[in-house]
């Protein structure tokens, strides 16, 4: 049967998901099995989740609900329109078909901008970023130096040798002196009535 070897490859193929599915080195159009349709979309990108790391996707203007659908990719994949991925489904109506998905050949000059942009952000990001992480290195460094000073402190306190001679002979304690008859004591009945 023709075509066998590739359909076996790309039932084997899991549909990516999120930009942790797509493997670092990218499908090419040859790899996809014949007939197969393909949806051709822009390269944006965004800062993505807590950190604001800038990533790129692949956004497709979908015929069948009107709306865009995000994407992932990957920016060191380039901007070969030969480059593909097969994906799982963003459209909330339709069939959840998984379908692969390249870049716009129509939309190079786009492509090129925001991959170009997404660089540009990314290498300002990374210099903010290990800024921080050098603040951060400094901070648990003299945080850790401090800690040791406190253990080491603390275990010579421990080791250093009781006063055993003196311990041996020490004295009971001495009983409390009582305060001197009238001082920091108040006249009979002038405390009480303070305290209410
Ligand atoms: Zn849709």
């Amino acid at each position: 049967m023709p075509g066998c070897e590739r359909r076996g490859t790309v039932l084997d193929l899991a549909p990516a998901a999120v930009v942790f599915d797509l493997p670092a080195e990218p499908l090419r159009r040859a790899a996809m099995p014949p007939g197969a349709p393909l949806r051709l979309g822009r390269l944006e990108w965004y800062r993505d989740g807590r950190r604001g790391r800038p990533s790129v996707c692949v956004v497709i203007h979908c015929p069948r609900c009107g709306q865009p659908h995000r994407h992932p990719w990957r920016w060191d994949w380039g901007l070969s329109p030969d480059v593909v991925s097969f994906q799982e489904a963003r459209c909330w109506r339709g069939t959840r078909v998984s379908y692969w998905i390249a870049l716009d050949p129509r939309a190079m000059r786009e492509n090129a901008a925001a991959h170009a942009e997404a660089h540009a952000a990314y290498l300002d990001w990374k210099a903010a970023e290990d800024g921080l992480s050098a603040e951060a290195k400094r901070l648990r460094n003299a945080a850790v130096k401090a800690r040791r000073k406190a253990v080491r402190d603390e275990r010579r306190a421990a080791e250093t040798p009781a006063p055993v001679v003196a311990a041996a002979v020490a004295p009971p304690p001495a009983a409390p002196v009582p305060p001197p008859i009238g001082f920091h004591r108040p006249p009979a009945g002038q405390g009480a009535v303070n305290r209410g």
